[in-house]
């Protein structure tokens, strides 16, 4: 029986790995649960599963919660009780489906405890890959991907050696406005950006899909999971995202990973592994499908993933300051302050406007992080 904690899990990837579990009740339990604000919905949760312990983002709103908890359940709150969340349940494996870089210091703590990470939380690495990934090779933690692009890498890397990898290929379907010109871009709307082909997920990386920010986060991700150079790494379109990414080998072999676009596998894969288990997802059936398309990436069409590489290869504080102003950016188009081509402005002149420096430890990541912020939401 595994034992799981679960950060985020009111969310797009919370309440899918929370069916992942009800599919296998004999294979895992939750024992820990963690919202910001959805507190209906982590009621509901923890009287299906019953943790040991649940947090909601403010004191407030734990007090609201605590009358209509399973007998047992300890209600906490806030940072702290994140980081108990993550780190203080006897929970095997901590799920950090939370969004954004605030996911940071609560994955660090499960990390420190000794617990396996399934990551989705991937503004984590892209804040502090250098921390998390030191820190999970000193305490032999198993950090499992649970993005699809790098649960598919990592699938293809099973059982190969590092030094046989020549370059891995991430797959991006291109987003809500995919095939819109860049002047097709002026105007579009909240609802428009929020509407994407292939996934149904939470607002903020749909947006970032469509601005191409998501791939960008996903490159610096797979640079620190599997300790790759910028050079080995390369971005495709493919609508269809049944591909959901591949690995280029020495011989030009390729390894490629398929399935339907669901987060169910995936997500299972990082509970399971090295095991298998059935899964609830529609088989792929490639002669109904007739044929993957695939396009060279257009860095001009989608500038912010040329941004990213920057960022990434200048590393040190860069890859923290686009995500940070990124975060704004995207909560400042989300309420409907800025157009959808003013997260490109911002991100651009934040990065800008920033002198990269080095970030050893979390304080120095919290002002590089804050500052972006202020910026971010100044322009
Ligand atoms: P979401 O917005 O649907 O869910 C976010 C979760 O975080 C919710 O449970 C929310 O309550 C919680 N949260 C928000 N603010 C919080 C706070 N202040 N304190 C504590 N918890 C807080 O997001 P999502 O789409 O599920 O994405 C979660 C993470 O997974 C992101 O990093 C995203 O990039 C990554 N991811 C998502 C998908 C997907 O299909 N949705 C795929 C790959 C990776
Ligand atoms: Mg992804």
């Amino acid at each position: 029986m595994k034992k799981i904690s679960l950060l985020g899990s009111t969310g797009s990837i919370g309440t899918q790995t929370l069916d992942v579990v009800k599919h296998h009740p004999e294979r895992f339990r939750i024992v820990g649960l963690s919202a910001g604000s959805n507190v209906d919905l982590l009621i509901e949760q923890a009287n299906a599963f019953k943790p040991a312990v649940v947090c909601l983002s403010s004191k407030e709103l734990a007090d609201s919660a605590r009358l209509h908890m399973p007998a047992g359940t300890t209600v906490l709150f806030g940072e702290e009780g994140l980081i108990e969340t993550a780190a203080g349940t006897d929970a095997d494996t901590v799920v950090t489906a939370i969004v954004g870089s605030r996911g940071l210091s609560a994955t660090l703590a499960a990390i420190e405890a000794g617990k396996s990470i399934g990551l989705a939380n991937k503004e984590t690495l892209v804040t502090a890959g250098h921390i998390v990934m030191e820190q999970a090779k000193r305490k032999g933690v198993k950090i499992l991907p649970i993005d699809s692009e790098h649960s598919a890498l990592f699938q293809c890397m099973n059982g190969e050696s590092r030094k046989a990898i020549g370059k891995i290929t991430i797959t991006a379907s291109g987003g809500s406005f995919r095939d819109h010109t860049r002047e097709q871009l002026q105007g579009v709307t909240v609802q428009e950006a929020l509407n994407h082909p292939n996934w149904s997920m939470g607002a903020k990386i749909t947006i970032d899909s469509a601005t191409m920010v998501n791939k960008g986060l996903e490159v610096i991700e797979a640079k620190w999971l599997f300790d790759l150079s910028y050079d080995q790494i390369e971005v495709v379109i493919h609508p269809e995202s049944i591909i959901h990414s591949f690995v280029e080998f020495v011989d030009h072999s390729i390894i490629a990973q398929m399935g339907m676009p669901d987060m169910r596998v995936p997500i299972q894969y990082a509970l399971t592994y090295p095991e298998r288990d059935e899964t609830p997802t529609e088989p792929l059936n490639l002669a109904k499908l007739g044929a993957l398309r695939f396009r060279e990436m257009d860095y001009d069409r989608f500038p912010a993933l040329r941004l990213a590489f920057d960022c990434g290869r200048l590393g040190r504080s860069a890859p923290a300051v686009f995500n940070a102003a990124n975060e704004i950016a995207v909560a400042r188009f989300l309420k409907g302050e800025i157009e959808f081509l003013g997260i490109e402005s911002i991100l651009e002149r934040v990065v800008y406007a920033h002198e990269v420096c080095d970030m050893n430890d979390l304080q120095t990541i919290a002002e590089v992080d804050q500052w972006a912020r202020r910026l971010a939401g100044s322009i």
